[in-house]
């Protein structure tokens, strides 16, 4: 048996992908599921997500696209990441729509398609504000100047919001505005653009003026956003759990845990978790984070190791080996969220979430 598992939750999935539906009515849903579905494993949350009204799929590299066409998910698939020359025939091979950003991406892509085959389909994606992945403005209108590749089949136009969660909003409505810009222009310039899209889970629940032709919800589809208001209607799908591998009492003025960066200030009874920073539990949690063990949260002591973790217990009667330890999730009336975890490490539920390592098991269950 493992001692660590990830369990996450299929009603969850599907009861998130159905808020994103209710807001968005008829808008055809890209799911993002890069990172390994943000640590929740690819295969069975696309499957998942697919058989609950999903459209179609977003991953970052042509390998995320391989793993869910070799377990036969024949979903339409954009790689969003960006694309190199040695991509282009196994984009063609497992029909992935490349995302290009480029006008060197996109005629890069062109002239390694064979004239004879059919029009590989593309996204282009232009940049509106985020000075990240894209085609500057300039770019975008240059190739609405020049002839469209006929070995390219442009099927849509993407951009990314840099701020949808933050502040007043004012950098996602000049986002949009720069957006609905150059869609203007490809219509001018009678470049036909079947799909537009630029919405993500935080312009889902914020701008619905962002909706476009499509959407592309990621976090919120596992059960976290940004904004607290709109949590309430979300499940995090995600649970992480371990079991107590030994209990010991020790005295008073005990280091504990690698360079003794904690001391005991009273006789400890002590827990020992097999779970630790190659697991995805972050060094960054050592002396700050908690556990649940018997529906109460407990204090990590000294530093989380490579595969273990010590939680201070002394509270808590008669805890024993084998006891269940919640990291991530629910314990009868207590919970820890990927928001816990990220305020502990300084970052955010994203980071937490896909960075729980692929070794542990992933345990899909109905409610
Ligand atoms: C990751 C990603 C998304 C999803 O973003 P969330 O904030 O998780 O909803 C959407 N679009 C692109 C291009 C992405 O890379």
């Amino acid at each position: 048996m493992n001692s660590t598992v990830v369990e996450i939750s299929l009603p969850a999935l599907r009861h998130n992908l159905r808020q994103v539906a209710r807001r968005v009515g008829t808008v055809p849903i890209i799911a993002v599921v890069k990172a390994n579905a943000y640590g929740h494993g690819a295969v069975p949350v696309t499957r998942t997500l697919l058989t609950a009204g999903a459209h179609q799929l977003g991953v970052a590299t042509v390998a995320e696209g391989q793993e869910l066409r070799h377990a036969g998910i024949t979903a339409p698939i954009l790689v969003m990441g960006g694309i190199f020359p040695d991509d282009v025939p196994l984009l063609q091979e497992l029909s992935l729509i490349p995302v290009l950003p480029s006008r060197d991406a996109i005629f890069m892509a062109a002239r390694l398609m064979h004239s004879r085959s059919a029009p590989l389909p593309v996204h282009l994606k232009v940049d509106t504000g985020m000075s990240r992945l894209g085609l500057t403005r300039e770019e975008f209108l240059d190739i609405l100047r020049s002839d469209w590749p006929p070995t390219l089949r442009l099927e849509g136009l993407m951009s990314h919001l840099a701020s949808a969660d933050a502040g007043d909003g004012e950098s996602a409505e000049n986002q949009l505005v720069r957006f609905r810009e150059l869609l203007d222009a490809a219509k001018s310039a009678g470049l036909a653009v079947p799909a537009a899209h630029i919405a993500n889970s935080a312009a889902i629940l914020r701008f619905p003026a962002s909706y476009f032709d499509r959407v592309r919800p990621g976090l919120m589809l596992y059960g976290y956003v940004n904004r607290p208001a709109a949590a309430a209607e979300l499940r995090p799908a995600l649970s992480w759990k371990t079991r107590i591998v030994q209990v010991k009492r020790v005295g008073v003025g005990q280091p504990v845990s690698y360079g003794g960066t904690f001391v005991t200030s009273r006789p400890s009874t002590l827990a020992i978790l097999p779970v630790g920073y190659a697991d995805g539990y972050s060094r960054a949690l050592s002396n700050k984070g908690h556990v649940l063990v018997r529906g109460r949260a407990v204090p990590i002591v000294g530093r989380v190791c490579m595969d273990l973790t010590v939680v201070d217990v002394s509270d808590l009667p008669d805890v024993r080996p084998g006891d269940e330890a919640v990291l991530l999730g629910r314990q009868g009336a207590a919970a820890i969220t990927a928001d816990d975890l990220a305020a502990c490490q300084d970052t955010i539920s994203y980071e937490v979430l896909c960075q729980i390592s692929p070794r542990l098991t992933r345990v899909y269950l109905e409610d």
